[in-house]
């Protein structure tokens, strides 16, 4: 049979070990006579689950003390909203500043403007979303709420290298990241962060379960209308079960996280995706068969967007590949071509495997 690998942008591939572990432990976790799915939230089993996800969680990423880890839901978009929601409160007039670098930062700014006066602190527009605009250019203002970035662009391929520098010109205002898309694949300084969130679906697990990372003091400054079930405060005191959290998406997050610490954590991750991204960019480098148009240094090690330049083999292409074992490597809708999303799950091998398709595929359609 072949081997499969799969370059979807999320839902995405998950460490086959771990799935094999679901399955095994599906009808009868551990002795307990139950599925996860079958368990109450509040019992010692599922509360065992939770303690150690978030834990382990902590220990991956080196979350201070002074930051509440918060498993909700509503994915990515929901904290569009929840993030405004629970951050205007103390300063209802106050603007929310928002970098512009790509389709799912330009959710973000339209969905602030519901909550608040947004200025945009600088747009990738203006290079067709090719780069991170540069740091000269960004007007942050004096006294913001907070300032919104996605360190990670999951369409436009586009990755922050270094923590966005804002501390100069905004009084402190905490800086709130969407890292959906690259959570767990590098190293980061979260105290540099005052909010890191993310759905789980695309590096971590089954969707339905979103993380945000709060630090303590954004706790209680949340609109008066904000949802009880969407307030950081009440999520944070109930620890995370304010109401019935995603149970088996927080134990498949759990068993990723436990697999991660297995594989060397996130530095090892890290020296694994950058190796597999560079493999992938060489290639795409080196022929003009296919292009990406990211400029170097702002291009994303998870999700990598390509062009064939004959676009009329694109749906060739695809089926092709699916022929070998390599699936979902069609582009957004909105943007068109390729992409392949080689999250932490994806092996090496599986971007060799893509490699040597692209070049057999070049070779034969020249
Ligand atoms: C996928 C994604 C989202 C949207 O997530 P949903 O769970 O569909 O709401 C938001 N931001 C980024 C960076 C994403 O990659």
């Amino acid at each position: 049979m072949t081997t499969i690998y799969n370059f979807s942008a999320g839902p995405a591939v998950l460490p086959k070990e771990v799935l094999q572990q679901a399955a095994a432990e599906m009808l009868d976790w551990r002795g307990s006579g139950m599925s996860v799915m079958e368990m109450s939230h509040r019992g010692a089993e599922f509360m065992s689950i939770m303690d150690a996800a978030q834990q382990d969680l902590r220990d991956l990423l080196a979350v201070p003390a002074n930051y509440q880890i918060l498993f909700l839901q509503g994915g990515g978009l929901g904290e569009n909203a929840i993030v405004p929601m629970n951050l205007m409160g103390a300063s209802p007039d106050a603007t929310i500043d928002v970098l512009h670098t790509g389709s799912w930062s330009g959710k973000s700014l339209k969905e602030a403007q519901k909550y608040g006066k947004v200025n945009v602190v600088a747009s990738a527009a203006d290079n067709g979303f090719t780069a991170i605009p540069v740091r000269d250019s960004w007007r942050l203002s004096k006294d913001a709420a907070y300032v919104h970035v996605c360190t990670n662009e999951t369409i436009d391929g586009i990755e922050f290298h270094t923590t966005p520098d804002v501390s100069l010109e905004t009084n402190g205002a905490p800086l709130v990241a969407d890292m959906s898309s690259h959570i767990l694949s590098r190293e980061v300084d979260v105290s540099r962060y005052g909010v890191i969130f993310g759905g789980a679906q695309k590096n971590i697990g089954p969707a339905g379960l979103t993380i945000a990372i709060v630090r303590d003091d954004l706790l209680g400054r949340a609109l008066p209308y904000c949802p009880s079930a969407f307030d950081w405060k009440t999520i944070a005191d109930n620890g995370s079960m304010y109401n019935t959290p995603p149970t088996y998406a927080i134990y498949i997050a759990g068993l990723v996280f436990q697999w991660l610490k297995r594989q060397g954590g996130v530095a090892a991750m890290e020296q694994r995706n950058i190796a597999k991204a560079k493999l992938l960019y060489d290639y795409l480098d080196s022929t003009d068969f296919y292009a990406n148009r990211v400029v170097h240094d702002c291009r994303s090690r998870m999700n990598i967007p390509f062009y064939l330049r004959d676009e009329s083999l694109n749906a060739d292409f695809l089926s092709a590949a699916k022929e070998q074992g390599l699936l979902q490597l069609k582009g957004h809708k909105s943007v068109g071509g390729m992409r392949a999303s080689i999250y932490n799950a994806m092996p090496l091998e599986g971007v060799q495997a893509l490699v040597a398709f692209m070049q057999e595929f070049a070779h034969t359609h020249s």
